[in-house]
This record gives structure tokens, C-alpha cells and sequence, in this order.
């Protein structure tokens, strides 16, 4: 994860500043401050839960269920699940535009995975207990808090526990939320909460696009059929090319070559190799380029290998083809620094006394922000580690720092009457 320079603050910072040191000071705010405290054993109670069913990659609608039913007790209206599976309740107020809160609901973790989730002192242990438990629990807590104490803010919330952030599901929950013109043409922030902690805000979003190239051949014995094209060596062609493709400095952009298959034995020419190779940028542009220059190479290698067989055979012309599939597309964007969500959320910081790094990172927040519309991605509060692994754990210690945090924001966004 790449860090960025401080964004600079604009002329308008001081009246957020002051419009969220006045809504922390409201009754009923101070009271949702109080709520975070002494709920605590009830949100580490519905993280736990949430991270007991299984939520692998195309796999969610269990979780999603559980979640649905916390969200109809919690007194949210119009709530729904879509035909993605994604998990929707709405918080009414006024106005046609609204404030999204979300979560995803899916982890890495194949349906086989034993949940074994245990609560030890003010720690929780567990696959997918930070990512995205913290998530899920800041989700509940926000829209638990706001029906406690009554808080009447001006534009409607949406809570939305959305399906397919990791890896394959490729953002397919959230790509579905922006495709739907009821959420489409209605929010205007969106505030996703991935993970633990209070101390990043993602506001620019690292796009991708992953490739599998295949090659196939007639194949042979490495004796008899010498000369026959080899798709192993139009691989190793297609890298040596593709690896001198000039990248720039920034927008940052890198490639990488993660999985190479191939062949049978050491004394067969091989019917097929592939290989996985992963295209990352913050710009679109460099994405396109990169891309480009990935066909080219292959296309160039195959034209090579096919022209040196052509030379060597004895008889019919024997030919590899190839084909590139894409696997993977998470479209790049970013804030300008002068957007209201990012003012208020160093606003929200600097009341808090929290100190954040603005960050790039691949997120739900990356299709929101490639439709030019403003959101951010930050941590549920408290802390956690080992996310994607078995020893993954989040500690509640400080949960309600990034609790207050998220309310705060969410509160100056959507605006409260005077
Ligand atoms: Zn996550």
C-alpha cells in the first residue's frame, strides 16, 4: 500500500471543522458516544456471529441472511436483499441523495474453513474476524446507536453489506449497488468500512486488471517432434518483451507475473502452458497501455515461435494459439482534494484528535470513485492483524474511537439541524 503526500487544506476547512465540533457537542450526540461505550459486549457479540457463518466468494447469502434479520430488529426501513446478494436498510430523511454506509460481507476463506471464533480478554480470534467482522460490527453499531438516542440528520442513510470485495468476486457486490438506479441516482457519499483501525483513509483507489494467457500446441517428444513450437518458450518470449515495457514513476504502475503452468514431463514439448499476470496503476491510462503492450508481446511471441517451427518441420506446419482471458478489472480513480468528504473526514480527525494517513488501495471505494462520486474506505476502529490468514484477530480496545469517528462523519455529511 503506497502512502501519498498530506492533502492540502482549502479555504472551506474551518467551517467543517466547526460544523463537526458542533454536532460532537449535541446532546444527542454525546449520547451516541456513550451508547459506543457501554454496547461494547454486544458488538464483539454480533462480530463473532457474523464471522461464525461462512462467506466465501460467491457464497455469502447465509451471512447475508443473519445480517438482514440484525438490520429489520435494528428498525431499519425498506430492508432487502438484491439479486447479488447484497444486504440493504435504510435510514429515512429528506431529500433525494443520501450517505452510504457499507461493509462487505465476504471473506477469503473457502466454505470448507473451520470458523472457529473465540472471544479471549478484549481480543477476538478468528478467520474474517477483522475482515470484515470490524466491518460488519461498525455497520450495527452506527445504525444501533442512531435509533437509541434518536439522532434526526438531514439526508437519508444506506447500510449496505455488500457481497464479492475479495479477490474473484472482483468488487461484483458494489459494481451491482452503482448499476442499480434506486442506489445509483441516490447516493451521493459513500463511507465503506473495511476492517480494523481509525488511523488511514483510502480516497484513492488502485486499479487492476488481471490476465490468464494460454497457450496451446501440438505438443511431442522432446526427440522425435524437435522443432515443434513449444508454448513454454511463447511464454518466456512474451515475458522477456513485455518485462521491458517503460513504466512510469507516477501515477505509480506496476506488473507482475504471480503463477506460470505448464507441461508434463521433461521429455514432452508441451500441449499448453499459462500464466497470471497482474496490471496495477492508479490511472486508467496506464492500465489501457500496459495492457497493450501484454498483447503485443504475445502476439509477437506467437508469430515468433510459430516462424521458427515453420524452419524446422519436416512435414504439415504445426501451430500454437493463444488466448488471454481476462480474470480480474478494478477500475482506478481518485478524491481531489477539495471534496467535501475528504474535508470532512480531516475535520472528524482533527476534533478526535486522531491521526490518519491519507492512502491508495484497491477497495469497494475504487467503484464509486471511478464514477466520480466521493468515498472514502476506512477501518471499523480498534485493531487487528493476520487478515486473510487463520490467525487473523481484532482487538476491541479503542473500537469506540472509530466508532465515534464514523457517526461524526456520517452526521456532517448527511447535515442536522441547527
Ligand atoms: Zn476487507
Amino acid at each position: 500500500m503506497a502512502l501519498t503526500p498530506p492533502i492540502e487544506m482549502s479555504d472551506s476547512y474551518p467551517p467543517v471543522l466547526e460544523e463537526v465540533a458542533r454536532l460532537a457537542g449535541l446532546p444527542e450526540v454525546c449520547a451516541a458516544f456513550d451508547w459506543f461505550r457501554s454496547q461494547e459486549p454486544q458488538f464483539a457479540e454480533w462480530q463473532m456471529d457474523a464471522a461464525r457463518i461462512a462467506a466465501p466468494p460467491f457464497g455469502e447469502a447465509a451471512r447475508g441472511a443473519w445480517l438482514a434479520e440484525r438490520f429489520r430488529e435494528l428498525g431499519l426501513s425498506e430492508v432487502q436483499i438484491d439479486e447479488a446478494g447484497n444486504v440493504f436498510g435504510v435510514q429515512p430523511g429528506y431529500g433525494s441523495r443520501s450517505v452510504a454506509l457499507s461493509a462487505h460481507i465476504d471473506t477469503v476463506f473457502p466454505a470448507t474453513t473451520p470458523l472457529n471464533i473465540q472471544h479471549r480478554g478484549s481480543r477476538l480470534y478468528g478467520p474474517g474476524v477483522s475482515d470484515n467482522g470490524a466491518g460488519i460490527a461498525a455497520l450495527l453499531a452506527v445504525a444501533g446507536a442512531i435509533r437509541a438516542v434518536g439522532i434526526s440528520h438531514a439526508l437519508p442513510f444506506i447500510f449496505v453489506g455488500n457481497v464479492g470485495e475479495e479477490g474473484e468476486g472482483d468488487l461484483r457486490g458494489m459494481r451491482h449497488v452503482f448499476a442499480t438506479p434506486r442506489w445509483r441516482d441516490s447516493i451521493a457519499y459513500s463511507v465503506i468500512v473495511d476492517g480494523a483501525g481509525s488511523d488511514t483513509v483510502v480516497a484513492e483507489a488502485l486499479g487492476s486488471r488481471r490476465f490468464e494467457v494460454i497457450v496451446r500446441g501440438p505438443g511431442g517428444h522432446s526427440w522425435s517432434d524437435f522443432g515443434a513450437p513449444n508454448p513454454i518458450i511463447v511464454l518466456s518470449r512474451t515475458l522477456e518483451v513485455f518485462r521491458q515495457t517503460p513504466l512510469p514513476a507516477s501515477p505509480k504502475t506496476t506488473f507482475n507475473v504471480g503463477v506460470i503452468r505448464g507441461g508434463t514431463s521433461v521429455n514432452s514439448i508441451p500441449e499448453s502452458a499459462s500464466m497470471r499476470v497482474d496490471l496495477r496503476s492508479t490511472s486508467m491510462v496506464e492500465i489501457d497501455r500496459l495492457e497493450r503492450a501484454l498483447r503485443i508481446a504475445v502476439e509477437q511471441a506467437i508469430e515468433a515461435e510459430n516462424r521458427t517451427a515453420s524452419e524446422h518441420a519436416k512435414r504439415k506446419p504445426q501451430e500454437v494459439q493463444c488466448e488471454v482471458v481476462a480474470i480480474g478489472n478494478r477500475p482506478a480513480g481518485e478524491l481531489a482534494a477539495d471534496t467535501r468528504i475528504l474535508k470532512v473526514i480531516r475535520a472528524v480527525d482533527a476534533h478526535l484528535g486522531n491521526v490518519a494517513q491519507v492512502q491508495r488501495a484497491s477497495t469497494d471505494a475504487n467503484i464509486p470513485l471511478s464514477l466520480g462520486r466521493e468515498a472514502i474506505a476506512i477501518g471499523g476502529g480498534g485493531s487487528g492483524g493476520g487478515a486473510h490468514t487463520l490467525q487473523e484477530w481484532f482487538d476491541t480496545g479503542g473500537r469506540d474511537l472509530g466508532l465515534r469517528r464514523i457517526l461524526l462523519t456520517m452526521l456532517a455529511l448527511s447535515g442536522v439541524g441547527e
